[in-house]
Order: C-alpha cells, then sequence, then structure tokens
C-alpha cells in the first residue's frame, strides 16, 4: 500500500470511529458536517508522522550524501563515476522507480562499503570496487542499494520509530531546526545500516532487478563471500563473522530465491570490469582508520531504527558482528584485531566534490548492446 493511501484510510479509520456517536443527534439535510470533519483531520494531522514528498526527499538525500562525502571524500575520476553510472542506470530503468534522478558516488576509502541515502543517492566505495571481480557483482550490489531507495527503507523507519514528528499545518522544509533534525537522524541510519527484513527485502528485489536488466543474479552472494572471506583471518570478533549464521542464512536465501524464480540471466562481465576498474581491494589488517569521536557522521543521538540485536545483516554492517566504535579509542594495536568495524572506521580522502556524470540515452543503450544485457 502506498503512503498517502494508507494514511488517508488511517484517517478514514479515525474519522469513521469518532465520529459515529454524532450520527445519533438529528441532521439537518444539505448542511454540510464540514467543521467537525474539518477538527477530526487536523486532530490525525497531529497524529501523523513526518511525511515527505519526493521533492523533499530528493533534498533530504542531497544533505545526508553530503554529509558521506564529508566523511569519506570522493574518487575524483570521471571514467570511473561514469562507468558506475552506466550500470547503476540500467539497473534503475528495471526498479520501481525508474524516474527518479539517481546518482551514483564512488568514495575515496579503503573500507568495503556502501551507503543507500533517501531519494536516489547510491554511494559505493574504493574498496568494495576494489573487492569486485565483475560487473555482474557490482550491478548485484548496485541493485541492492538501489532498492533501499526505492523501498524508502529510511523513511519508514524514521516514520515507523516516531524519530521526527511534525505538527499538524507545519512544513517540514519550513522549520530549519526541525530539518536539521531530521538530516541528522537521517545520515546516523544511512550509516548504521538497516535492519534483517529491510536487507532480505533489498536482496530479493536486487536479484529481481539484476536479473530483469540481463545480469547473471548470483553476483551478489559471490560478492558477499568474498567480503566474508576477506575477514575470517582477523582475530577478534570479526574472526567469528565467517560462521556468523545470518551471513550463511542471507546466502542460502539468495540461493534458494534464485531457484524459486527461475533467474536465467547469465551475463557477468568479468573483463570489461577489469577494463574500467583498476582499484585493489587492501587487506582488512592494511587498512587506516580514523578514532572514534571523527568516524561517526552527524553524531546525534537517533534511536536504533528496528531490531538492533540484529544489526550486522547488512552491507554496510556486514562486518560488525557487535564490535563498537567506543573500543578503537581506548585499544591500541592494528584495528582489525580489536573487533573494530575498520571498513566503516576507514579513513577517507580528502576531496569532498561530487563528479558529476550525464549519461545520454545513446551512450546508456551501446553500453548496454556491447554487454548483450537486456533492453
Ligand atoms: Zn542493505
Amino acid at each position: 500500500m502506498s503512503r498517502p493511501t494508507a494514511m488517508l484510510t488511517a484517517m478514514a479509520a479515525l474519522v469513521v470511529g469518532l465520529a459515529a456517536p454524532a450520527a445519533a443527534r438529528p441532521q439537518i439535510p444539505g448542511i454540510p458536517k464540514s467543521k467537525p470533519l474539518t477538527e477530526l483531520m487536523k486532530r490525525a494531522g497531529q497524529l501523523q508522522d513526518l511525511v515527505i514528498t519526493q521533492d523533499e526527499e530528493m533534498k533530504l538525500g542531497a544533505s545526508v550524501s553530503e554529509r558521506v562525502r564529508e566523511r569519506y571524500g570522493v574518487v575524483q575520476d570521471g571514467a570511473v563515476h561514469r562507468y558506475v553510472t552506466l550500470v547503476g542506470t540500467l539497473l534503475v530503468k528495471k526498479s520501481t522507480r525508474p524516474n527518479l534522478p539517481f546518482r551514483f558516488i564512488v568514495l575515496d576509502t579503503d573500507g568495503v562499503n556502501a551507503f543507500a541515502a533517501p531519494g536516489g543517492y547510491i554511494h559505493i566505495t574504493r574498496g568494495a570496487l576494489g573487492l569486485m571481480s565483475s560487473e555482474a557483482e557490482l550491478a548485484g550490489v548496485l541493485a541492492h542499494e538501489i532498492s533501499h531507495v526505492t523501498e524508502k527503507h529510511t523513511i519508514s523507519a524514521i516514520q515507523k520509530n516516531k524519530l521526527i514528528q511534525i505538527g499538524a499545518e507545519e512544513s517540514i522544509t519550513k522549520n530549519p531546526e526541525l530539518w536539521g533534525k531530521l538530516v541528522d537522524v537521517t545520515s546516523d541510519l544511512v550509516m548504521a545500516g538497516f535492519g534483517r527484513g529491510e536487507e532480505l527485502e533489498s536482496d530479493r528485489d536486487g536479484l529481481a532487478m539484476a536479473d530483469a536488466a540481463g545480469y547473471s543474479p548470483g553476483g551478489l552472494g559471490e560478492f558477499l563471500e568474498r567480503l566474508s572471506g576477506r575477514n575470517q583471518n582477523t582475530s577478534g570478533k570479526q574472526g567469528l563473522f565467517a560462521s556468523h549464521p545470518e551471513m550463511k542464512e542471507r546466502l542460502a536465501t539468495l540461493d534458494k530465491e534464485i531457484k524459486a524464480r527461475k533467474y536465467a540471466s547469465t551475463v557477468v562481465l568479468a573483463d570489461r570490469y577489469k577494463a574500467n576498474i583498476s582499484y585493489t581491494a587492501k587487506p582488512v589488517t592494511e587498512i587506516a582508520t580514523v578514532e572514534a569521536g571523527s568516524a561517526g557522521l552527524a553524531g546525534s543521538t537517533a534511536k536504533p531504527a528496528e531490531e538492533p540485536k540484529k544489526k550486522g545483516f547488512g552491507l554496510s554492517t556486514l562486518l560488525k558482528p557487535g564490535g563498537s566504535e567506543k573500543k578503537s579509542a581506548e585499544v591500541t594495536g592494528s584495528a582489525a584485531s580489536r573487533g573494530v568495524d575498520t571498513e566503516r572506521n576507514a579513513k577517507g580522502g580528502p576531496v569532498k566534490t561530487m563528479v558529476a556524470v550525464k549519461v545520454s540515452p545513446a551512450e546508456l543503450d551501446a553500453f548496454r548492446k556491447e554487454g548483450n544485457l537486456k533492453s
């Protein structure tokens, strides 16, 4: 159910519920019950959580992306951005929001990570690109992240947990204080990762998107497996990750879904990937990290979105099965050996400017045909 529909249904239920006793009173035909209805709608408005339009969502995403870029920096390479944008745009066309103007941003950090901000801002790190070995793997990860946006997972989490509430007649964009709080909360959520249900949904949607574009849907699972193997030999809590039941469950679910849906696309494009991306992933023990205080984005005190015990399931929290940021300030030694989330706390690059990429329909079509991908 779409949000406006859900809201109207809720409002109608409220109106019906509260108006019931009034029905016993005699009514004069022709006189509309406008006043009580207005009051009821106003009351419903006061109860409602944050409602956000697509324009507001895009504006919010722009501000959150700025925070993410401020933290990690941006790779100043137009060709790399163009390649990631071409793959991402083919996937967006197969998504449920094909007309939302997505942006694909490559972050300048060795940490392996990806962040989806509302409104179509997809961030992927240089480290993640370095760990991938084919375009199908890139497509798998991008499709998963695109789905977090199309399913509005971040905004729903804010609404569900009542992290920001807005009074009746109030406009979030016209209240700078409230807007600032919204940017803080959203940035924290984007950085913290999603709950288990949202991750599984994005895995599922991502598979469908990748397959519809013509990519082998096994790409995401292959990447996740390599990521888990990369951290297998580090001590501390990350060492437990290899046998983390949630990861095993996640990979098994991916395989099951591919079989159940009979996904049969086969394009992998390892050579095209290597021709466009020449990064190599640094071993996790060699990644420079920043200290706890500066690692966070907004530093606000957002409540956990959902199922805090199950955090550590998503891509952005994949390597954080319980390691807390606090430890990096207290303990010396290599970050990985302390069980700190090295990927997330990895140092970022100095330039924060976004690299603008415009892809023409003709260019996109040529890229698709060259790769034998589906139209
Ligand atoms: Zn995710």
